[in-house]
């Protein structure tokens, strides 16, 4: 390598660009190339559009409930058109955010679509230009699934960025999977105002999920107005007039409902389209670029990271795997540590997880489970938010906790303590006895680890 190694990135998502600062940070020259916005799907068409829209139902959500605070509210309109500029106002803010402190670590940012030419050098397709440097990271990210039915390439059917893009509420809406995305949008479209109907091919929403934890999710979502569809894979969409028809198939019975949209949130595949890789022999296997522990593929230097390695597709896990790129194409070895890989999804109330489900923790052996319900929790009861409990996982012998699964009120937030715990390998008393500020949700995980072990204060 020269005195300063040059490393190209292709990508600038979360996989790509804190990776580009990282290097730059660790002394670095970097060249970060990207074909459409910086901050990839995460900051412009994911976690943050979607995020910012939840915040807008949760805002309805408190008009709708203020009086129970003894707060009188008379009356109130959402304005669709506003909910939606406040959404394109935040992405803005944080992506000339990201502008800047790329520019500040002086990453030579190149707008345009990369592919190999050789495992060292890239060739810009819009302008001719070519990159060469001592390692590249192919942060590439993913895209929507789309599934081979009739009907899918519809005008009334939209992906996930078609949807944070809708300039009118719809009246009504079928969501096609009841993972992440479809939950969160369902809650948010159902606060909006439209009539949802979920269809999910597997027995219940968010599968992968600890069961208990997304029953109780489940549960809230049809509550709150949702018509939740289980066990339904969808076969169909035919237009009727102004509606669309979906028809789907459930057991021996089909069966068919109709929208006004239909919303395709049937999971996302890696984005290998335009690098090039048989040029330079890079393994993928199902779709996906094969990495070791250190992200590097079967061609030295170069690496891969985020969704483009498939796995759990997470934005904080994306960041994790391109920093873990750089170091190593710097000459630190150091494999990536993703034992404690948090789980979030931000409906109301929000699930979070990290760690091994009940399930999968009893295939390895003898467990403990410890539960502590939010109806026990003063905070809880002070914001009016007791749905959903801490469930805690140990192991039966040692006591290590080794999954940590919460629906409720601030699960998101009250999940990193766990990461912490479980990456450090914690037991359940460790947990118990460390001292949380009262009155806090985050009491809740407190006593379910002392449910684990000698039993929790708050609970007979
Ligand atoms: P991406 O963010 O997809 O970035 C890849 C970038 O590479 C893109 O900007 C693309 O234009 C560029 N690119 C591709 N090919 C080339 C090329 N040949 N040349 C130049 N540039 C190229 N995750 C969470 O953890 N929390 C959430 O709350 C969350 N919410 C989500 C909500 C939605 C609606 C969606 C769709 C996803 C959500 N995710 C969430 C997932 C998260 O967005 C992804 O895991 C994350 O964006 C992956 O980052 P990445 O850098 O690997 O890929
Ligand atoms: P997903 O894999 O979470 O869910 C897809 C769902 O579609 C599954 O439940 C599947 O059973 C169902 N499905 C597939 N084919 C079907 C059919 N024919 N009929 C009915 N149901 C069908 O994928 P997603 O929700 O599209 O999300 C994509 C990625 O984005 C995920 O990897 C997720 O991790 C990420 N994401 C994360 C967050 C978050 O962290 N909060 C939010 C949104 C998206």
């Amino acid at each position: 390598m020269a005195d300063r190694a040059r490393i190209t990135i292709i990508g600038a998502g979360v996989g790509g660009y804190p990776a580009a600062i990282r290097a730059a940070r660790l002394g670095a020259e970097v060249t970060l190339i990207e074909k459409d916005a910086l901050g990839g799907t995460c900051l412009n068409r994911g976690c943050i559009p979607a995020k910012s829209l939840l915040q807008s139902a949760a805002v309805v959500r408190t008009m709708k409930e203020a009086g129970t605070f003894g707060v009188t509210c008379k009356g109130f309109d959402v304005d669709f058109g506003a909910v939606m500029a406040r959404k394109d106002l935040v992405v803005a803010r944080l992506a000339r955010g990201v502008g800047a402190l790329l520019k500040a670590k002086k990453v030579n940012v190149i707008r345009g679509t990369a592919s190999f030419v050789d495992p060292r050098t890239v060739q810009i397709r819009e302008s001719g230009e070519t990159v060469r440097g001592d390692a590249v990271l192919i942060a590439s990210g993913s895209k929507p699934e789309r599934i081979p039915i009739e009907g899918i390439d519809g005008p009334d059917v939209l992906d996930s960025s078609q949807v944070l893009a809708m300039s009118a509420l719809p009246k009504s809406a079928v969501i096609v999977g009841g993972g992440v995305i479809g939950v969160e949008f369902a809650q948010f479209l159902s606060a909006m105002g439209t009539e949802i109907t979920i269809l999910e091919r597997m027995p219940g929403l968010v599968p992968g999920t600890d069961r208990e934890i997304a029953a109780v999710l489940q549960k809230q979502i049809a509550a709150a107005g949702v018509t939740v569809v289980t066990g339904a894979a969808v076969t169909g969409i035919a237009r009727r007039g102004p509606e669309n028809l979906v028809t789907f198939s459930a057991g021996d019975r089909t069966g068919t409902v109709s929208a006004e949209k239909v919303l395709l949130s049937v999971g996302r595949k890696p984005d290998l389209s335009l690098l090039g890789l048989d040029r330079v022999g890079v393994r993928h296997e199902s779709g996906a670029i094969v990495v070791d522990e250190f992200m590097e593929t079967n061609v030295p230097g170069i690496y891969a990271a985020g969704d483009v390695v498939g796995g759990l597709m997470l934005a904080h896990l994306a960041s994790a795997q391109g920093e873990c790129a750089v170091r190593n194409i710097l000459g630190r070895r150091e494999a990536l540590n993703d034992k404690a890989v948090p789980s979030c999804i931000y409906t109301n109330p929000e699930a979070a997880s990290v760690g091994l489900t009940e399930e999968a923790a009893r295939e390895r052996g003898e467990v403990r489970i410890g539960r502590f319900p939010f109806r026990a929790n003063g905070k809880a009861v002070i914001l009016d938010e007791t749905e959903g409990l801490v469930k805690i996982v140990s192991d039966a012998a040692a006591g290590e906790v080794l999954g940590v699964h919460i629906v409720g009120p601030h699960a998101t937030d009250l999940i990193a303590e766990a990461v912490l715990g479980i990456r450090r390998r914690m037991t359940a008393a460790d947990f118990s006895r460390a001292i949380h500020p009262h009155p806090t949700l985050a009491e809740a995980i407190m006593e379910a680890a002392m449910a684990v072990s000698d039993g929790a204060i708050h609970m007979s």
